[in-house]
């Protein structure tokens, strides 16, 4: 019985391998006729060692070769296991496939027929399907071949048609060295056509380079694949640089208001809200002492000196001067609001320090100065991009 799909690693590498050389040729295709041209349109005096042209050279090609090897070399070992452990289940699905019903011979209709042969196929050609174990059987009593599912139905021969007619056709079979030919006829319109079946395998061509390309585009260098490694990390750090260069140039309305932003100590928080609280009634401001966590927080209390006014327009009040007094720096009335007893009034401030957090409170503010206009389509035309690992755009 011939079922086995799992082979010797050997046989998996040897495949992988082969498609990184050949993936490798294609690209180096193309990286030279793009190195061939750099060369030509250089300006007078220029030399390919010049830093400019040699980075582009070098961009070229980590975006034609480079970085699809370094990707293959890194993927290699993952690639392989799980290719085998594919076949290896393909292999363990065929020896545990079992038929439900004992079959009965296609041609005599008897029984006891024996298995030659397991194999997983797509069932009526439908690929998308998923493969089914096809068992063979041999009949001992008529000595023909019955072919069952696993579930027991019948393997059918779908009878080829006239592709014009739909109808039924004769056939004729002829063998050669190279090939077995079949001139079908259409038993309606006469329509003829043939199907061949190629028997001498392709012969491979010789590759006197393969083993050289091997070794090179597989980088069993140590120096080439490290030298690649960091190549493809310093255009990510220029990448990285760039990207954040450009969003400090877009944000730069919002960068400013934060250097304009004030970022009181906390003990400057006690004069800033005293005065204002005091005018408005509000005795013995009095700061808690802080929360030193992630962020920082600090509780506050004071006593509402007027009489007359409520519980509700007390803390309306203390929250609309609170909001107002912190509003050009970087402390924030915390959302749980404030609370009010008997003319005591608490509640919590916290500052913001993290450039994010700076950032989402200078947008927010309705002081922000509107957006920049940068002239970027103007910059691009003289900009060589290539791609990083990410797919991500990195401009040189
Ligand atoms: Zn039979
Ligand atoms: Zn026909």
């Amino acid at each position: 019985m011939s079922y086995t799909h799992l082979k010797e690693r050997q046989f998996y590498e040897d495949i992988y391998d082969r498609h990184t050389v050949e993936d490798a040729r294609r690209g180096m295709v193309h990286y030279e006729k793009f190195y061939a041209e750099l060369v030509n349109e250089m300006p007078e005096g220029d030399t390919i060692d010049m830093p400019r042209n040699a980075v582009v050279a070098n961009a070229f090609y980590m975006q034609a070769v480079g970085l699809e090897l370094l990707h293959r070399y890194e993927n290699r070992e993952q690639y392989l296991t799980d290719w085998m452990a594919k076949d290896e289940a393909k292999d363990s699905r065929i020896a545990n496939a079992r038929l439900t019903e004992e079959p009965y011979c296609h041609h005599c209709s008897k029984t006891g027929l024996r298995i030659t042969d397991k194999s997983l196929m797509h069932r009526d050609g439908k690929h998308d399907d998923p493969e089914e174990v096809l068992f063979m059987l041999r009949c001992p009593h008529c000595d023909k071949n019955s072919a069952f599912w696993e579930n027991g139905t019948a393997w059918k021969v779908k009878p080829t048609v006239c592709p014009k007619c739909q109808s039924e056709v004769t056939h004729k079979t002829t063998r050669t060295k190279k090939a077995i030919t079949t001139a079908y006829t259409c038993i309606s319109c006469k329509h003829i056509f043939k199907d061949k079946f190629n028997l001498s395998e392709k012969e491979e061509k010789p590759d006197p380079d393969f083993d050289k390309d091997r070794a090179h585009y597989c980088l069993w260098d140590k120096e080439f694949r490290e030298h690649l490694f960091a190549t493809k990390k310093g255009f990510e750090d220029m990448a990285e640089f760039g990207r954040k260069r450009k969003e400090k140039e877009d944000n730069k309305h919002i960068y400013d208001a934060i250097k304009e932003m004030k970022k009181p100590k906390i003990a400057e928080l006690t004069p800033i809200l005293t005065s204002v609280l005091e005018k408005a009634g509000y005795i013995e401001f009095h700061l808690d002492k802080p929360e030193m966590g992630r962020d920082v927080y600090i509780g506050f209390s004071c006593l509402d000196s007027k009489s007359d006014r409520d519980d509700y327009e007390s803390r309306k009040t203390l929250k609309k001067l609170v909001d107002q007094a912190l509003e050009d720096t970087n402390w924030r009335l915390m959302s749980d609001g404030i609370y009010y007893r008997l003319g005591y009034l608490n509640g919590r401030l916290r500052a913001y320090e993290r450039e994010e957090d700076l950032k989402t409170l200078a947008i927010k503010s309705k002081k922000l100065k509107p957006k920049r206009q940068s002239n970027e389509t103007a910059d691009k035309k003289h900009q060589w991009t290539i791609k990083d690992s990410k797919g991500r755009d990195i401009i040189l």
